[in-house]
C-alpha cells in the first residue's frame, strides 16, 4: 500500500496480495479517520461477498475464487466499538463481462486497487436496529 494526501482527501494504492478490507481498516485506524466515503476500482481475487437476507436477519456468504475486475467499490466509514469501520459494497465482472456484486466481506488484491477516501468532519456511530438486525447509522449529539 502506498498513499498520498491531497487537501483532506487520500489517494491510496493497494498492491497485489494485500487483503483489501483489512488493509483499508489499518489505514483508517492509523490516520484516525472516523467518518467518510471510500471509492475504488482495480482487480481482485478470492472475494467473499454477502447478501443480507432481511427476513432471516443474516448474511448469506459466498466465495468467488477467480480474478475479477473491480468495477466499483463504494463504502462508508463509521465508528464501531471505538474503531473505524468500513461498510463496502462491490460491483465485479469476470471474463464473461457479466457483472455481479454484493456486500464485501474481504478480497485479495490481484493487480492493484486504486482507492480514494474522502473523510467527513463528522463522526457517525452504529447501533443495532432490532427490526432489521443490523447496526445502522447513529448520529451523535451535536
Ligand atoms: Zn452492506
Amino acid at each position: 500500500m502506498e498513499f498520498r494526501q491531497t487537501g483532506n482527501q487520500w489517494v491510496v494504492r493497494l498492491d497485489r496480495g494485500e487483503r483489501l478490507v483489512e488493509t483499508l481498516h489499518r489505514f483508517l485506524a492509523e490516520h484516525h479517520i472516523t467518518g467518510g466515503y471510500v471509492w475504488g476500482i482495480g482487480s481482485i481475487t478470492d472475494v467473499e461477498l454477502g447478501y443480507y437476507d432481511v427476513n432471516a436477519k443474516e448474511y448469506l456468504r459466498r466465495q468467488f475464487a477467480d480474478v475479477y475486475e473491480l468495477l466499483s467499490l463504494q463504502g462508508n466509514i463509521t465508528v464501531v466499538e471505538g474503531k473505524p469501520f468500513l461498510h463496502a459494497h462491490v460491483l465485479l465482472s469476470g471474463g464473461d463481462y457479466g457483472a455481479f456484486g454484493g456486500h464485501l466481506f474481504e478480497a485479495r488484491v490481484r493487480a492493484t486497487v486504486e482507492a480514494y477516501l474522502q473523510p467527513w468532519e463528522l463522526e457517525i456511530g452504529r447501533a443495532l436496529n432490532e427490526d432489521v438486525g443490523l447496526k445502522l447509522w447513529q448520529f451523535q449529539a451535536e
